[in-house]
């Protein structure tokens, strides 16, 4: 606020940035996807300015493989969509230009204003904040420092120039690069009012990155935690499944605890960080994703969610049962309780609870080896995924291990052995159709293998 005040009342301009040649940082021309090039030097050769930014620029300095590459530039997205061929602007909150230079999609944004520069841009402030400080939008064009401002990190406001090769630093972003820092940029607990979601950024890329939290930057977080609250739960999924997706989901869950921020950001995190058992079944789930990601595996969103969600699932359908519900049925009403509850914070997808739901409803079937319904189970259309679901509840000790073994053998056994081994239905699952049938006491706890 005062700094924003003098810069007003003096008339005074951002710090002139420092602009590093290619032998101080070391990154080639040649580092830059085709797509992100060609789009900088068509907006370059309009007379624009243009450079790669963000995130790719950081991994590439790291020596990480960056996943896609933006564009920041000054011309509008009116000026940027005629020079190509395939564009599109998109975008509510901000309006960005999507280039399509043969199979990648350049996100090409220009240059914006940061909030608290916002007064300041005449006629075209369309800044609303709610009463926390958060900003709801902010379609504010501006200069490049004023866009390297509004960014989260100093390691996040590194410009490249293509074609010379340089980078443009507002923020000292490759000195701490080089100190592997992640620092933001300007008043920690002010950025972090803007957008709550800073915090939760902040745990990932430092995981991501192998980067330590400057003391400024980490200290506010355990006091704003609460804040995440107000987080539109669409959002929060986006970021929670980028994090979980990251390849250090551990890690981040991890930092995430230690920082307090666990109780903010998933309800589900709450239980299962704080529980014995349902933390060894998500450290396993969280483990075995993070070498999927590394050995570069395709990761089932849904599968992850329903790991993640699986013992508040569990934890509410033995309760059902306790109470005399039948176990299919209170495994239905579990389901419907814990994603009620989950999706009230989190937008989890329609398309992702279904799949959750499939996995968790095919778990009691497991128990049935005998002929028609395990060969049914067997050809299910989601079989893999719920059989993998099976392995970890039998590797973190919820249902013993021969269950797990038994399925193993049974999808890869030749017909003959496959019949030979499947049991005839007895115990458990014929007393209960007995009982049922007779209509008294309805069956309780036996679906569920402790
Ligand atoms: P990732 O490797 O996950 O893509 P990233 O830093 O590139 O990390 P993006 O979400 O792709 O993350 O964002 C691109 C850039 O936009 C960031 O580098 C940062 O400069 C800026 N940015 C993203 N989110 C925010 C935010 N919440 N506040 C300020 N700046 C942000
Ligand atoms: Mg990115």
């Amino acid at each position: 606020m005062i700094k924003r005040f003098i810069r007003r009342v003096f008339g005074l301009r951002e710090g002139a940035p420092l602009r590093i040649p290619r032998s101080k940082h070391g990154l080639a021309r040649e580092a830059i996807s085709h797509g992100a090039l060609k789009v900088c030097d068509v907006l370059q050769d309009a007379g624009f300015s243009a450079y790669v930014v963000g995130g790719a620029v950081r991994d590439l300095l790291l020596g990480i493989e960056p996943k896609d590459f933006d564009v920041a530039t000054d011309a509008r997205p009116e000026q940027i969509k005629p020079l190509y061929r395939r564009a599109l602007i998109i975008g509510r909150r901000f309006r960005l230009v999507h280039v399509m230079v043969g199979r990648e999609t350049v996100e090409t944004s220009t240059f914006r204003a940061a909030v608290e520069d916002a007064g300041a841009t005449e006629g075209e402030a369309q800044r609303v904040q709610d009463e926390h400080g958060r900003v709801l939008r902010d379609n504010v064009f501006g200069s490049q420092a004023e866009d390297a401002r509004r960014r989260d990190f100093t390691v996040n406001a590194l410009y490249f120039d293509p074609a010379s090769e340089s980078i443009v630093d507002y923020h000292g972003g490759l000195a701490d690069l080089k100190k592997r820092v992640l620092r933001v940029i300007g008043d920690p607990a002010t950025r972090y009012r803007e957008d709550p979601v800073r915090m939760l950024r902040a745990v990932r890329l430092a995981a991501k990155l192998g980067l330590t939290l400057d003391a400024a930057t980490r200290a506010p977080i355990r006091r704003l935690a609460p804040l995440m609250e107000r987080v539109p739960p669409a959002r929060l999924f986006d970021e929670m499944l980028k994090l979980l997706l990251s390849g250090h989901a551990s890690a981040c869950l991890r930092q995430l605890r230690d920082e307090g921020l666990h109780h903010g950001v998933l309800p589900l995190l709450d239980v299962i960080l704080e529980q014995p058992l349902g933390e060894r079944f998500v450290t396993l789930a969280l483990a075995q994703t993070d070498e999927r990601v590394r050995t570069d595996r395709p990761v089932s969103p849904a599968f992850l969610f329903a790991a993640l969600l699986w013992h508040e699932v569990l934890a509410t359908w033995r309760a059902r049962e306790k109470r005399g519900e039948r176990a299919i049925p209170a495994l239905e009403a579990a389901m419907d309780q814990v994603l009620d509850t989950q999706c009230e914070k989190l937008a989890i997808t329609r398309r992702l609870t279904a799949t959750m739901r499939e996995i968790w409803g095919m778990q009691p079937r497991f128990e049935h080896r005998s002929s028609i319904r395990a060969q049914r189970l067997l050809e299910a259309p989601r079989f893999r995924m719920a059989y993998d679901f099976l392995a970890l509840r039998a590797a973190s000790g919820e249902v013993p291990a021969e269950f797990e073994t038994w399925w193993r053998a049974f999808q890869s056994a030749d017909a003959p052995t496959r019949k030979a081994m499947l049991m005839p239905e007895s115990g458990p699952t014929q007393k209960r159709r007995r009982r049922r049938r007779k209509k008294t006491a309805p069956a309780g706890g036996t679906a569920t293998p402790a």
